[in-house]
């Protein structure tokens, strides 16, 4: 009998998944796959649980929970080369990457797409030595999630990040950076900068419309300083799905990024909700890091 390890974080969002549990792994069984059962918390042992992963008679690994669970397991995967199905349920506070390659928000529907088993390489980003399968970022906004209240966070869900960011843009400075793509090196004073694996992020789908996660590339977006009134005409435009073609913003596609800081404060760089490692920063693009149940 096949096998699949099941990581469910109890703790995740507003998510009703410990509700389906029992069902979920009847739907396995009558598939005659076997599910091995690991509850994340704050002080679990999940990587013993993961690092012999890489067997044949694995069926998958599931990690059900939002973009923070989903990023822990991919650092395992990727420390320990587990070339293993990875498969998504999205039971988060945020599910950005789960949205992104359009996983059912039903459970028993995503169950469905996993035995459907159509697995496909993707891409995964790495931030110095850590790994993020959705944005590496900096900056004004940027680390709301880290920052909201686990309380506000449970209550209010995603609406919790954006009460968070609010408060921020009143005490916010911008900072300056070096960074070097593959071919450019830009010199700026910014508001924020954002790396995407090719996926969405706080909802922004329109942000990188042309972005994959298959494509061995990331999307780089800079925000430069500008005025409130011009961040808002920004912020505007993005999330009314218009083009990104504005004096404030750079965007580029690239394998490679490095960024340095060199003037001003700027809190340490976050990767997929979680903090991330400091600056520098030495970002690159591991194409087919990963296998996905899509
Ligand atoms: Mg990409």
């Amino acid at each position: 009998m096949k096998k699949v390890k099941l990581i469910y974080n109890s703790g995740a969002g507003q998510s009703k998944f410990t509700y389906f549990l029992d069902t979920i792994i009847e739907k396995f069984m009558a598939n005659d796959i076997e599910v091995l059962i690991y509850r994340a918390g704050e002080r679990d042992n999940l990587e013993e649980f993961l690092k012999d992963s890489d067997n044949e008679n694995l069926y998958g690994i599931i990690a059900a929970g939002g973009d923070g669970t989903l990023n822990r397991v991919v650092n395992i995967m990727m420390k320990y080369s587990i070339k293993t199905p990875l498969g998504v349920i999205p039971a988060g506070t945020s599910n950005d990457f789960a949205k992104h390659i359009n996983m059912p928000n039903n459970f028993y529907e995503c169950i469905d797409k996993i035995l459907a088993n159509n697995v496909k390489p993707i891409d995964v980003g790495k931030a110095n030595d850590k790994y993020f399968i959705n944005v590496c970022s900096a900056g004004l906004f940027t680390n709301s999630s880290q920052k909201a209240d686990k309380n506000l966070k449970k209550a209010l869900g995603k609406l919790s990040y954006f009460i968070t960011g609010a408060k921020e843009l009143f005490k916010f400075r911008p900072f300056s950076v070096k960074i070097e793509t593959d071919e450019e090196l830009f010199l700026e004073k910014i508001n924020l900068f954002l790396i995407f694996n090719g996926s969405s992020v706080g909802g922004m789908t329109y942000f990188t419309s042309d972005s994959s996660i298959q494509d061995g590339l990331l999307d780089l977006v800079i925000i430069k300083n500008c005025s409130l009134h011009e961040l808002g005409g920004l912020v505007a435009n993005i999330m009314a799905g218009r083009s990104f073609d504005d004096k404030n913003v750079i965007y580029k596609k690239t394998k490679t990024i490095s960024i340095q800081k060199l003037k001003g404060n700027c809190d340490k760089p976050d990767v997929d909700g979680d903090e991330g490692p400091d600056f520098p920063l030495e970002v690159t693009c591991i194409e087919n890091g990963i296998n996905m149940f899509l």
